[in-house]
């Protein structure tokens, strides 16, 4: 994941937001020949993002506009809790 963040930050890439597994889903063991077995609760934390950020999966964004939106309708309004309400790992969000 630091590798992924790395290169994020320093190519500034335009992403497309996915509906399935993505390149970094690439080398995780949830990951079954594209399908997250956790796909139900991923699902829906993506589904609850993209309705905060007005968009839809298949739309592009630079980096850096994603993170200006995640921060300015996710993160600064506290709704961290409500969008990542099922992910075992937003505790580590919240440090
Ligand atoms: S848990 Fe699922 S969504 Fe998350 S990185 Fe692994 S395969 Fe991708």
């Amino acid at each position: 994941m630091t590798e992924i963040i790395d290169i994020l930050e320093k190519e500034e890439p335009v992403l497309t937001l996915t509906e399935h597994c993505d390149i970094i889903c690439e080398n995780c063991p949830n990951n079954i020949n594209g399908i997250c077995i956790d796909n139900k609760k991923v699902d829906l934390i993506d589904k609850r993002c993209l309705e905060k950020y007005d968009m839809q999966f298949g739309d592009t964004i630079r980096w850096s506009e994603l993170k200006k939106l995640a921060f300015e309708r996710v993160i600064s309004p506290k709704q961290l809790a409500t969008v990542c309400l099922d992910c075992q790992w937003r505790t580590l969000c919240f440090i």
